[in-house]
């Protein structure tokens, strides 16, 4: 359907991105193909060790899947996504579309191994999530293209995950957030990945923080070179949110409070870990 409307047609999933930017009138699409009639694309299944997500899978469905708590950063990232009511209706596969600057999963599913399988009128492809976001509210989705499906490999042994946002309330966007995936062997950190979320128009990959950790043992001083760095590569606007600087100082706590739950996840704890709300 979307190959014969053309451009003035919009996929629509959960509606909680694209309908307030119809009221707003910032879209105005001529046809809506509405993908909640399509059966089958609501899931959460784990296949060897590659968890599935069907695109239609709403947020609050991953929050209670027993199969997505393999993962815990998941859980943290459904569980916090604005209120209730947007949750049930809201979309991971909607989500990742938006490519929106502020939004939860791409921080989070960018410290995992992640592929998103779209769909289109020349076949399936799939494409690894670190060339998906290509600028806000833009992605690698060509325009007659759906996600159908985003899986997630399930991460090694010793590895723990964690993800922390600022919220100024529950039914709102980050000011700023963290996204932290860490392996440990023993003492030392093998591996890490750490995502910033509200603080570019993509997710911020800090490159150096991860440099602050890798091949090190876990201490005060590493996390605190971690966070600072992580300060570093931020690049926020100032916006009712806060200013840039003050962003930043957020961005770098986040980045502690999300490696200090890492590690205990990697070190076979089980913390229960919740946003912070002014
Ligand atoms: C008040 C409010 C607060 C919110 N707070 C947060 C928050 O804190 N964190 C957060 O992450 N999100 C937040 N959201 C957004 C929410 O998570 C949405 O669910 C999500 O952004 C979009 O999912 P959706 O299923 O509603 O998509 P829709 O709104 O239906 O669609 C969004 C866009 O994606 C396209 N699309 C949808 N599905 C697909 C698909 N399968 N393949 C290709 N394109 C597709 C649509 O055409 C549209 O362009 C908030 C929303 C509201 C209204």
């Amino acid at each position: 359907m979307l190959a014969q409307l053309g451009s003035e047609a919009k996929l629509l999933a959960g509606g909680q991105s694209l309908l307030p930017l119809m009221k707003l009138r910032f879209a105005n699409p001529a046809h809506l193909v509405d993908l909640n009639f399509v059966p089958g694309t609501s899931y959460v299944k784990q296949e060897g060790n590659r968890l599935r997500l069907g695109a239609l899978t709403c947020h609050a469905d991953i929050e209670d899947s027993p199969a997505a708590a393999a993962i815990p950063i998941l859980h943290d990232c459904a569980a916090g996504i604005a209120d209730v009511q947007i949750r049930n209706r809201g979309t991971i596969g909607g989500s990742v579309a938006e490519a929106d600057p502020s939004g939860d999963w791409a921080p989070v599913l960018l410290t995992l191994d992640t592929e998103i399988r779209c769909l289109g009128p020349k076949g399936e492809r799939s494409i690894p999530i670190a060339k998906f976001f290509l600028d806000a509210y833009t992605s690698a989705l060509g325009p007659d293209e759906l996600i159908r499906e985003i899986t997630v490999s399930v991460p090694p042994k010793g590895s723990g995950g964690a993800y922390v946002a600022f919220k100024r309330s529950a039914p709102v966007y980050a000011s700023a957030s963290a996204a932290v995936r860490l392996t440990v062997e023993g003492d030392i950190c093998r591996d890490a990945a750490i995502f910033l979320g509200a603080v570019g128009l993509t997710p911020v990959h800090a490159v150096e923080a991860e440099a602050a950790l890798r091949n090190n043992q876990i201490t005060p001083k590493s996390m605190e070179a971690a966070a600072e760095a992580a300060r570093a590569a931020a690049d926020p606007q100032p916006d009712m949110r806060g200013s840039a600087e003050y962003k930043r100082q957020l961005v770098a706590a986040l980045v502690r409070r999300a490696i200090e739950a890492a590690l205990r996840r990697a070190r076979g704890e089980r913390v229960q870990l919740s946003h912070l709300y002014a």
